[in-house]
């Protein structure tokens, strides 16, 4: 695995440089930012693997850097550094697409560990998934259908399928619309077109259904809240 590359925006000099000290000596790559705009230009850059991003920052606040960057990658991980006390800053940065935070003073054990669990995460390439059982039912992404054992079929479109396909291979965590408009569409996100992951998702529900199973079926997506959506317990992956 290559050496991951890790940007710390932190305005206290002192926490900048325990923070990138202790990543340093682990072995990953630092760039160091002081305040919002440098951070917002660091953090957006090619190449980073992760950001550590302290909320009350100079010139930007973090929550705002958060947020400008989700747009321009929406998927880049990013570790709040927040201070004692500020529960709702943490809850609106983890709404806004933060992956994790920890709470001022840390130690550099605890961040290390959190750096390392989701670069554990984010850093494996995403297995790659052909059939995946559903109910008593098998989808077969490569063909594209879904088969159930009474000999019923649907077929599933390329977008469908690869909407599928991502939620299965991320099956650990849920995934925003924004995240699936960027990976699976390929297109950036301004917003509006989010819709349009709704629809195919609830397209998917339907065709995903056992056509006998009734109404009280185990869910194939999970919608999660304020956030976006997640495989449900209706779905197993066959083969890898
Ligand atoms: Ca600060």
């Amino acid at each position: 695995m290559p050496k991951a590359r890790i940007v710390v925006v932190e305005d206290e000099a002192a926490i900048r440089r325990g923070v990138s000290d202790a990543l340093r000596l682990s072995g990953y790559e630092v760039a160091e930012a002081p305040d919002g705009v440098a951070g917002l230009r660091e953090a957006g850059s090619a190449g980073v693997d992760l950001v550590l991003l302290d909320i009350m920052l100079p010139k930007k606040d973090g929550l705002e850097v958060l947020s400008e960057l989700r747009r321009s990658n929406p998927t880049r991980p990013v570790i709040l550094l927040t201070a004692r006390g500020s529960e709702d800053d943490r809850v609106r940065g983890l709404k806004m697409g933060a992956d994790d935070y920890v709470v001022k003073p840390f130690s550099a054990k605890e961040l290390i560990a959190r750096v390392e669990a989701i670069l554990r995460r984010t850093m494996k390439p995403a297995a790659e998934v052909c059939l995946v059982s559903v109910g008593p039912g098998t989808i077969d992404l490569g063909r594209r259908e879904v088969r159930w054992p009474d000999g019923g079929r649907a077929d599933l479109s390329e977008t469908e399928a690869a909407l599928l396909k991502y939620l299965v291979s991320n099956r650990e965590r849920a995934v925003s619309r924004e995240e699936l408009l960027s990976r699976v569409w390929g297109i950036g996100t301004a917003g509006l077109e989010t819709r349009a992951v709704d629809m195919h998702v609830a397209r998917l529900r339907a065709k995903l259904k056992t056509p006998t199973g009734g109404d009280n079926q185990p869910e194939a997506i999970v919608t999660v809240r304020a956030h976006g959506y997640m495989a449900g317990p209706a779905l197993a992956s066959l083969s890898s």
